[in-house]
């Protein structure tokens, strides 16, 4: 299956000069989706995985589906005042400005082997934040995985420790 075919480029979006890669048309034929899905499965099979930990919002539609298949919890990174119990937060650098994710204090038990996903990843900063947030939980970063990876914002760089899978680049 060619992947890219259920990927829109939307031109400047959301600026100027910026192409947006929108996976909506992935998400909505359900074949496609499923195969991807299990492309991030097989993946992540032998990792020994104990738990799927992913960013607000498309994050979740990448990793919920990969937990239920692997069997495994899922645990959710959100924007300032989602989470209704006690956090840990991240601050990370957007182009311009700060953003800060929060997770449950309870959300990843110590020594528990996590693989963080994401749609996409672009300069790493959201990922690299994701990250974070499970190792101060005391969490175990197995892998990390997405559907797409915008290879010239050297985003790989923010990870290089970690185990990368990813389904389609640009
Ligand atoms: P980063 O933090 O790596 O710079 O940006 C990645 C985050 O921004 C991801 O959570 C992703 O959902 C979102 N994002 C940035 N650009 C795009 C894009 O072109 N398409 C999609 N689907 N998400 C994007």
């Amino acid at each position: 299956m060619n992947f890219k075919d259920y990927v829109a480029d939307v031109p400047n979006f959301p600026s100027e000069g910026v192409t947006f890669r929108d996976i909506s048309p992935l998400m909505a034929d359900g074949k496609a989706y499923h195969a991807a899905t299990m492309e991030i499965v097989k993946y992540a099979k032998d990792l020994g995985v104990d738990m799927v930990c992913c960013p607000e919002a498309r994050g979740f539609l990448v990793g919920c589906p990969v937990a239920d298949e692997l069997g495994v919890g899922f645990a959710p990174a959100r924007k300032a005042g989602k989470l209704p119990r006690e956090t840990v937060s991240v601050s990370y650098d957007l182009e311009y400005g700060q953003d800060t994710l929060y997770m449950h204090k309870d959300a990843i038990k110590p020594g528990q082997k996590v693989l963080v996903a994401d749609d996409l990843m672009a300069t790493g900063g959201t990922v690299r934040a994701t990250i974070d947030l499970v190792e101060k939980l005391g969490g175990i970063v197995v892998g990390t995985a997405f559907l797409i990876e915008l290879k010239d914002l050297n985003g790989r760089d923010k990870i290089k420790d970690y185990d990368m899978f990813t389904l389609m680049d640009y």
